[in-house]
């Protein structure tokens, strides 16, 4: 049996978009920019994608950049609202401690080149406080980003109060939308947002394929430089495949949204309620105001990659915030912005569901956790040290 409770990392590509994308392999295969009418029929699907995309958010099919991800997405906002900021002398960018890295490590390289930046803290329940966002601003601010919501806790920000803040003080504002996109409603006017990000397969959709909104009137700086595809926007000829199977599937989950939160809501709450039985646990992030899909747990005692091997051993594919990508074994930075103490960050597990998850998966991902857990704690000296009263509990 193979249990997959990873869909944060990645989601299975959709009958739908699988569908969409097979005619333009190899029927349709011709170049979007050639003037002859095979090639224009690329053309026409990338145009109806972008105004299919564009509907969801409700923007302008003008304002949707596609890109080769969620990465690229974030990057491109990022150091266009910085070379804007240039020219005016805004050098002042604010965001905050639980980005993804593809935003932080991007402020991290503008910080290089002379920009500021200020983090703001987010309390433990993993939400930003709109107010500390206004108390981050200053005259010299160009750009403002804050997750839409998060990919290792779950919580979802509040994107609208920050983007009315935003909009009174004449800042930009951008949103990592890649969690939300296709699981949460999104509109950009009524929202403020300014800039948007967006990757296909967070959503059943292929991967190496995205999209940036960016409100009309904001000058994008083009990151790879060729031809003048995507209005010059970003070179190199259109994954139309992706493309289209970005928009099929955003298609699907915007059709089917409310039904799937209904059913994944039911079944985290059923999965939150099973690992809360683990003693000496603790759920991460807010328990109400979170993605329909995200379970994220600390467990003492437990070191999170163990954990992650002994599920997969046991059908389970499931994720740890540590960041073992890097070969690193530091915590989640996520996990340390809300105040989780090292070792207890060490000891975390997410598990992320989709609308193909069922309830038997939850239940025996339920009962492999447990075993686990208890199966490494019984070899543990830490969690000798804990029960035998040596060292304290963190969590009780
Ligand atoms: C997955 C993810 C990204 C990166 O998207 P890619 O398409 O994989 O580059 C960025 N931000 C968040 C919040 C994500 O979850």
């Amino acid at each position: 049996m193979h249990i997959y409770l990873d869909n944060a990392a990645t989601t299975r590509l959709s009958d739908a978009a699988l569908t969409a994308m097979l005619p333009y392999f190899r029927e349709a295969y011709g170049n979007p920019s050639s003037l002859y009418s095979f090639g224009q029929r690329a053309n026409e699907a990338l145009n109806a994608a972008r105004a299919s995309i564009a509907g969801h958010l409700n923007c302008d099919p003008t304002e949707i950049t596609f890109t080769s991800g969620g990465s690229e997405a974030d990057n491109q906002a990022i150091r266009s609202a910085a070379a804007l900021g240039a020219r005016k002398n805004k050098r002042h960018i604010v965001s905050t401690t639980i980005e993804h890295h593809a935003v932080l490590h991007t402020l991290k390289r503008l910080e290089k080149e002379g920009y500021e930046v200020t983090l703001v803290p987010v309390p433990e329940n993993g939400i930003v406080r709109a107010e500390d966002v206004a108390a981050a601003i200053r005259p010299d601010t160009c750009l403002v980003t804050v997750m839409y919501a998060n990919n290792e806790i779950g919580t979802i920000q509040p994107v609208a109060g920050i983007g009315a803040i935003c909009r009174e003080k004449g800042v930009l504002f951008h949103t990592d939308a890649v969690q939300a996109a296709g699981h949460l409603p999104i509109d950009v006017r009524a929202e403020n947002i300014d800039m948007l990000s967006l990757s296909a397969h967070k959503f059943h959709g292929p991967k190496g394929v995205g999209a940036l909104y960016a409100r009309k009137g904001i000058l994008l700086t083009s990151l790879i430089e060729g031809g003048a595809q995507e209005r010059g926007r970003r070179a190199g000829t259109e994954n139309v495949p992706g493309v289209v199977g970005m928009a099929a599937a955003l298609d699907e989950a915007c059709a089917h949204m409310e039904e799937n939160q209904a059913r994944i809501t039911a079944l985290r709450d059923r999965l939150i309620d099973g690992l809360s039985r683990i003693p000496h646990g603790v759920l991460n992030g807010d328990r109400e105001n979170r993605l329909p899909g995200n379970v994220s747990f600390c467990f003492e005692g437990i070191e999170g990659e163990s954990m992650l091997l002994l599920l997969d051993d046991k059908g389970v594919s499931a994720s740890s915030g540590s960041a073992c990508t890097s070969g690193s074994l530091d915590p989640s930075h996520v996990l340390l912005a809300i105040g989780r103490p090292h070792e207890i960050a060490h000891g975390s597990l997410r598990l992320t569901l989709s609308e193909e998850t069922t309830p038997e998966e939850i239940d025996a991902a339920v009962a492999a956790v447990a075993q686990v857990v208890d199966y490494l704690r019984g070899m543990s000296p830490v969690w000798r040290d804990l029960v035998s009263g040596v060292t304290p509990f963190v969590i009780q």
